[in-house]
C-alpha cells in the first residue's frame, strides 16, 4: 500500500493509526484473549476502544490520489480494523498475511474463483459443498473454465487434481459434515502447481486455521458463527501471497462486493465474544449429538466431535474445535416437519452459527444430496440442559 502524501488531513492520522502495531492481540496465546483484542488499534486517550463505523463514500484527498483512504469502494478504516482482527485469528503471529472483507461469503468465494481462474483453466470443487456452488459452477463453465467435482469424504478430490489450477475444499462440508485431510490435499495440489482455498465457515478461525495447514486461502462466510447473531451478512478472504491477494482485491474493486461500514463494525464487535460463543456452542453441540446418538431410534447422527463419527479421526488432527452444527436423519419428511414444529427453543430457519439455535429440514431447498428427513441443527448459546430437553421432547412428540 502506498504511503499517504504529505499534508495534515485527518485521513493521514487515521491511516497512520490503522497501520500501527496492535494493542496486544498479536502476542496473546489464548484464543479468547486474542478474540477480545483482535484488530484493536493502540489506545488513544479519549477515544473509544473500538473506533465506531466510518461512514464515508470518499475521503478528503488533496493532491495526488494516494492511499490509504481515497474512495469508499477501495478502502475504509472500519474494514481495516476488522480485516486485521480476522487476520490475527486466521494466522496468529504470521507476517505478510492479508485479509479482505466482503459483503457476503459468496462475494468472498466468487472473488477468489473469478480472480484466479481464466478460460481453459480447470478447478476442483466439492460435490457436497455449500448449496450455491452448483450455480457458481454453471457460471464458471459459461466462462470456459473446466469444473471437476468430487466428494469431501475420503479425500476424493485427490483423484481429479491433475492439471487443475485451483482446488476448493470445504471442511467440514455443509451440510453433510464430512471432513477431508487438508494437509494431504494441499501437498498433492501444490505438487501439481495448484492453489488451494479452504472454506472455513463452519469451523471459524478458532476451530481451524487453514493457512497453518498449508492452504493458500482461508475463505469464509462471516454471516454464520464468526459474527454469530444472525443479523448481518459478511465474508472474507485471508491469504499469504501478496500478488495473489492483489488480484482478489482488484476483483472486489471491480465488482464492488464490499461490506457496509455498519456491518463491518458489528462484525468486529461480535468477534470479541467469539471465544465465548464457540466454547459454549461447540460444547453443547457435542452434548446434543450424544443425546441424539443415545436416542432409541437410529438417527444417523453426524458431528465431527463424536469419537465414533467417520470424520472424527482427521478432524481431531487438524481442528481445534468441531463446530456448532449437528446433523441427523429422521425416517420421513412428515416426521421431520412434525419434529421442527414441536421445537420451542429452536427456530425453524436456515443458516447456522447464531446464539439462538436453529434447525431446518435441509431437503426443502433442493440441491443438497440429503435424505428427505435430514435435519441440520445449529446449536446456540442456550443452557445445554434446556436445549437437550427441548430436542428430546420434540423427538418424542413427533414420533406418533
Ligand atoms: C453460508 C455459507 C456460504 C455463503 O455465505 P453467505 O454469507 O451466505 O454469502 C459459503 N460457504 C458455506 C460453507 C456457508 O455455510
Amino acid at each position: 500500500m502506498s504511503e499517504a502524501n504529505s499534508g495534515t488531513g485527518r485521513q493521514h492520522e487515521d491511516g497512520a493509526r490503522a497501520r500501527e502495531a496492535l494493542s496486544g492481540a498479536a502476542t496473546a496465546t489464548g484464543e479468547s484473549t486474542r478474540a477480545v483484542r483482535a484488530g484493536l488499534p493502540q489506545p488513544v486517550k479519549h477515544e473509544p476502544t473500538l473506533p465506531g463505523p466510518v461512514f464515508a463514500a470518499h475521503f478528503h484527498l488533496p493532491g495526488d490520489p494516494t492511499g490509504p483512504y481515497t474512495y469508499g469502494r477501495d478502502e475504509n478504516p472500519t474494514w481495516t480494523h476488522l480485516e486485521r482482527a480476522i487476520g490475527e485469528l486466521e494466522a496468529p503471529g504470521t507476517d505478510g498475511v492479508e485479509t479482505l472483507a466482503f459483503a457476503s461469503g459468496m462475494a468472498a468465494i466468487s472473488s477468489v474463483l473469478f480472480s484466479q481462474l481464466r478460460a481453459g483453466d480447470a478447478v476442483v470443487l466439492p460435490s457436497d459443498g455449500y448449496q450455491v456452488l452448483p450455480l457458481v459452477r454453471a457460471q464458471l463453465e459459461a466462462y470456459g473454465i473446466e469444473v471437476r467435482t468430487a466428494p469431501t469424504g475420503g479425500d476424493a478430490q485427490l483423484d481429479v487434481l491433475d492439471g487443475a489450477r485451483l482446488l476448493w475444499i470445504e471442511t467440514p462440508s455443509n451440510p453433510g459434515l464430512d471432513v477431508c485431510d487438508v494437509r494431504r490435499l494441499v501437498g498433492a495440489a501444490h505438487a501439481r502447481g495448484a492453489l488451494v482455498a479452504v472454506d472455513n465457515t463452519l469451523a471459524t478461525p478458532l476451530g481451524q486455521r487453514p493457512l497453518e495447514l498449508g492452504a493458500d486461502f482461508s475463505v469464509a462466510s462471516g454471516t454464520k458463527q464468526l459474527t454469530g447473531h444472525g443479523d448481518i451478512l459478511l465474508g472474507y478472504v485471508t491469504g499469504r501471497d501478496a500478488e495473489v491477494m492483489a488480484a482478489v482485491r482488484r476483483w472486489r474493486k471491480i465488482v464492488g462486493a464490499i461490506p457496509g461500514p455498519m456491518e463491518a463494525w458489528l462484525a468486529h464487535r461480535s468477534i470479541a465474544t467469539l471465544g465465548l460463543r464457540v466454547e459454549r456452542q461447540n460444547a453443547t453441540a457435542l452434548t446434543v449429538a450424544e443425546a441424539l446418538r443415545d436416542w432409541p431410534e437410529q438417527l444417523d447422527v453426524r458431528y465431527p466431535g463424536l469419537p465414533t463419527d467417520p470424520s472424527h479421526k482427521i478432524a481431531s488432527q487438524q481442528m481445534r474445535g468441531y463446530g456448532c452444527v449437528v446433523s441427523f436423519t429422521l425416517p420421513s419428511r412428515a416426521r421431520a416437519d412434525r419434529f421442527l414444529d414441536a421445537l420451542r427453543l429452536v427456530d425453524d430457519a436456515t443458516s447456522f452459527g447464531g446464539v439462538r439455535s436453529t434447525a431446518e429440514r435441509r431437503g426443502r431447498w433442493g440441491g443438497d444430496a440429503v435424505p428427505e428427513g435430514f435435519i441440520r441443527l445449529s446449536v446456540g448459546a442456550e443452557d445445554p440442559g434446556d436445549l437437550v430437553a427441548d430436542v428430546l421432547r420434540a423427538l418424542e412428540a413427533s414420533a406418533g
